[in-house]
């Protein structure tokens, strides 16, 4: 069942609570979610919901109708992201597993190890102890093995995941892997889930042969019963009556158990397939399902790989794989995780006096802005993201270093530059960009709980926000659009409104921050919709290493030719420009400064000379910020 705490609970009802579930044989595990504090109380023991519902501190009792209970989504509402030191998987992340079908020698997982941290995989993957269909089949290397492939992954900085194959291993593996791995024919072994949960470390429990949805779930729950909460689920392939293939992959499994569990979802392509070729393809399909990431197999040389070299991808499919996901990954809405180590890497972090303010990302807006999901995409989760009134106040609160950062809009695909904060930028020298993030942008429409499209007349957001929904408005002529300051804004003044006839337009997030619904989702006109951010910072702070993009301005002299020239210049020296926007020159009616962003190209010699010559053609060249874009 499920206890739905009051909020002003205090601390001697909870142990209370806690110790007359306890009593009567329930294991109890308290959840803290955004909006409230549960307890989830699961045992094989039946009670009447009243007895608990009458104590003091409770607010509501639920019984949860599945079978599994701490798996299902019943129980916790919030995605569950997994933490693997400097890792996570699940929410907004696709993180990419990768590495060998089995450890087999040092040399083998080195390289391998190497490869597909630079091709982006954030896990090593290679098993010691193999569970081979033919007992002829090389078996693997066993504690020998899983030293290696520790070591491989310490030379990289990665962490490591193994598959384990029998109880009395746990003790032994624990202390080699990152990640323990329930493969596919021992998803079933009960006492092997007993043993594995037991020891509280993060899995990766495969789908079996022919096991059903609920019965992987149910194999969940019994890692979860025996004390792991960090499952990650992983679809790869079912048995059916194809032969095609080595397995069919299910990647309908993955909404279905979105929807049935919190648990992150992962997929094995190599395995689903047994096909090289078919690996990139399902790997992408079940990227673009929506699955949280992926588990592929690569060799350096499959050819003569020890096991599974067919399906074993060469490094270089890898990288191109990687690449491929880095393009679908803003149309899914998600980040490719990566190895978060000092992000971002071109700003100095030994600053000792900004290591107090290190974790203050400023932004415009309220809670629930996409600005706000901009800096949690682009810094992680545990910065905290601290809203301004205006965005001159974002550049005001960096510049006195009450926060480290400041991210800022400044283009739209559809509606264009946000003029307000080019000028900013060239009103303040001090700030410099150290870097750049785009954003899908999926507007829905937001209303009470329990208001209904037909009932809706207002709708409030901002401007843009409105203008991205014009076929929208178009098909419901009994609603009227009215401007707002910002988007997540009128989902906070709808709250206050408390009128199921008026809705919003804004992002999920702020529906979710300040409980209300989404009545239709994706109603932006057209889905390629992204804005691009900036990650600002004190000028003094920034550092330019392995720069591969500028952005810097200038003012032309008023003569024929003069922005010609300056181009020329650029165009002469081989520099792709992306960006090009004029802006009235305050003061000076009718000259212009351009506003430029250029790609530095690898011999970043070439660019600094160019800039030399630029300055001989130009006016008050300035150097807004360099930074890195993946
Ligand atoms: C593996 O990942 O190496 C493996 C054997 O996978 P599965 O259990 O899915 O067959
Ligand atoms: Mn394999």
């Amino acid at each position: 069942m499920i206890i739905i705490l009051k909020q002003n609970i205090n601390l001697r009802d909870k142990e209370y609570l806690r110790s007359f579930l306890e009593d009567k044989g329930f294991k109890v595990r308290e959840i803290i979610g955004e909006a409230e504090t549960i307890f989830g109380a699961v045992g094989n023991i039946s009670i009447d919901l009243r007895q608990v519902e009458i104590l003091s501190g409770v607010s509501r009792v639920i019984p949860i109708s599945k079978p599994y209970k701490l798996a299902s989504r019943e129980l916790k509402k919030e995605n569950t992201i997994v933490n693997i030191g400097r890792v996570k998987i699940g929410g907004n992340r696709i993180a990419v597993i990768a590495g060998p079908c089995a450890v087999e020698s040092k040399e083998q997982m080195f390289k391998a190890a190497q490869a597909v941290r630079e091709s982006g995989a954030v896990m090593l993957r290679g098993g010691a102890f193999k569970p081979r269909t033919s007992p002829y089949s090389f078996q693997g290397m066993g504690e020998e093995g899983l030293k290696i492939l520790k070591d491989a992954g310490d030379s990289v900085g990665l962490p490591v995941v193994s598959e384990i194959v029998g109880t009395e291993y746990v003790d032994m593996m624990k202390d080699y892997v990152d990640v323990f791995q329930i493969g596919a024919r021992n998803m079933q072994n009960f006492e092997l889930l007993k043993a594995v949960g037991a020891i509280g470390m993060p899995v990766v429990l495969k789908r079996g042969l022919s096991a059903t949805i609920e019965e992987w779930l149910m194999a969940a729950e019994y890692l979860m019963a025996h004390g792991s909460d960090n499952i990650i689920l992983c679809e790869r392939g079912i048995r059916t009556f194809e032969t095609y293939t080595r397995n069919t992959l299910d990647l309908s499994a993955i909404p279905v158990v979105q929807k049935l569990s919190h648990l992150p979802i992962i997929v094995d392509p190599s395995h689903a397939t047994g096909l090289r070729a078919k690996v990139p393809p399902m790997a992408l399909a079940a990227i673009a399902a929506g699955a949280d990431g992926l588990v592929v197999e690569v060799h350096p040389d499959p050819d003569n790989a020890m096991s599974d070299g067919p399906q074993s991808l060469y490094p270089e499919e890898f990288e191109k794989l990687m690449r491929d996901l880095q393009a679908l990954s803003p149309v899914v809405g998600k980040e490719i995780e990566k190895i978060h180590e000092n992000r971002p890497i071109n700003v100095r972090t030994t600053d000792k006096a900004s290591n107090i303010i290190d974790k203050n990302i400023a932004f415009q807006g309220v809670q629930g802005a996409y600005s706000e999901k901009a800096i949690h995409r682009y810094f992680g989760d545990d910065v905290i993201a601290v809203p301004q009134p205006e965005f001159i106040d974002v550049f005001e609160t960096v510049l006195q270093g009450k926060a480290s950062f400041g991210v800022i809009p400044v283009e739209n695909s559809l509606a264009g530059t946000i003029n307000e904060n080019i000028d900013l930028l060239l009103r303040y020298p001090d700030i410099a960009v150290v870097g750049e993030y785009k954003l899908r942008i999926i507007h829905n429409l937001i209303g009470m709980p329990g208001a209904v499209l037909k009932d809706i007349r207002k709708v409030y957001s901002h401007p843009q926000g409105l203008a991205q929904c014009a076929d929208f408005f178009e098909k419901h002529k009994e609603m009227k659009g009215i401007p707002f300051y910002d988007t997540a804004g009128a989902v906070e003044h709808l709250s206050d409104l408390k009128d199921p006839s008026c809705a919003a337009i804004a992002g999920e997030e702020a529906a979710r921050v300040y409980g209300m619904n989404i009545i239709k989702e994706s109603i932006e006109t057209n889905p390629r919709n992204y804005t691009k951010f900036f990650i600002l910072t004190r000028a003094d702070r920034a550092e330019y290493e392995q720069a591969n993009r500028a952005a810097f301005v200038f003012s032309t002299p008023d003569k024929p030719g003069a922005l010609f020239s300056c181009l020329k210049v650029l165009a002469d020296s081989g520099i792709n420009m992306n960006k090009l926007e004029s802006r009235p020159i305050q003061g000076k009616p009718w000259q212009y400064m351009f506003f430029l962003s250029v790609d530095i190209p690898e011999d970043s010699h070439a660019f600094e000379n160019a800039l030399d010559k630029l300055r001989n053609f130009s006016e008050d060249l300035r150097v807004l910020g360099k930074y890195k874009v993946d």
